[in-house]
């Protein structure tokens, strides 16, 4: 993959409307390079519109990727909403291999209260199920479970490197702004090329060749994150982790989710080119 691509979760605020091809039309105009399509509320795009987005996103030449419903928990206790959460991604996976995306992206459970190796083994569970169905079919998409931000729910970075050294077709979405608000700390450029030094040495370089990253700002709490907010109305040293991206040539698609979306993506790729 050619350099590190910005770009936003979800149709631009100042597209013509809230369409996903007006969205991909609008990242190009705002001289963007990827968008994610957000699903989060559940797959309502059908195959038809889906090779309508592959045709318009390869034409102008934006890279894409999906977000999942967020109504996954692969750790639920009822058998029958493991299943819905294995079929909302295997749902995502499919329509965003129609669309050209190269990668999906899914919050993979809560803990529901159990230790974090309970809920470990329920997920890689689960989720290797989830893959070898995906095997089956011949779906090439990259799988990522995200790195969240509140307490309550599976995804530290270790669990995410975890999951990812252990399942094959399984790649990691950090997100730096989810990790800060968990952590309390990880808001600096030795701590943020920690992270990408523990990605190398666990996944390879390949994987700083082909990473998935979500910023924005974000609030939090002791319980971890509360809401994101705009870069500069938050604590998050962007500056600093774009240095150490830079410095680290890491390859691959940063996710705005700022709710200011293209404003912010559009200032992570400026400062980025300016570094
Ligand atoms: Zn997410």
């Amino acid at each position: 993959m050619a350099g590190l691509l910005f770009g936003t979760g979800g149709t631009p605020h100042s597209a013509k409307t809230a369409s996903t091809i007006d969205g991909i039309k609008r990242i190009a105009e705002l001289g963007l390079g990827c968008m994610e399509i957000e699903f989060v509320q559940g797959v309502k795009m059908g195959e038809a519109g889906a090779r309508l987005v592959a045709e318009t996103a390869a034409r102008i030449g934006i890279k894409l990727s999906a977000h999942a419903p967020y109504f996954i928990n692969l750790n639920a206790r009822e058998p029958e909403k493991i299943r819905a959460s294995q079929y909302r991604i295997l749902q995502t996976a499919h329509i965003a291999a129609i669309c050209g995306a190269q990668s999906i992206v899914f919050h993979t459970a809560f803990y529901l209260g159990d230790p974090p190796e309970k809920a470990y083994n329920a997920v890689k569970q689960s989720l290797g199920e989830t893959l070898s169905q995906l095997k089956r079919e011949n779906n090439r998409v990259w799988i990522r479970p995200e790195v969240m931000g509140k307490l309550s729910q599976f995804g530290t970075v270790e669990e995410i490197l975890d999951l990812c050294t252990e399942l094959e077709g399984l790649a990691p979405c950090i997100d730096f702004a989810h990790w800060h608000a968990r952590s309390g700390i990880f808001n600096s450029y030795q701590e943020f090329t920690s992270i990408l030094l523990q990605i190398k040495e666990r996944l390879g370089t390949a994987a700083l060749d082909n990473m998935h990253i979500h910023v924005s700002g974000i609030a939090y709490s002791k319980k971890g994150e509360t809401k994101h907010l705009n870069l500069k109305e938050s604590d998050f040293q962007y500056k600093e982790l774009l240095k150490a991206l830079k410095d680290y040539d890491v390859k691959g698609l940063v996710i705005c989710e700022s709710p200011n979306l293209e404003e912010d993506a559009l200032l992570l790729q400026v400062t980025y080119n300016t570094l």
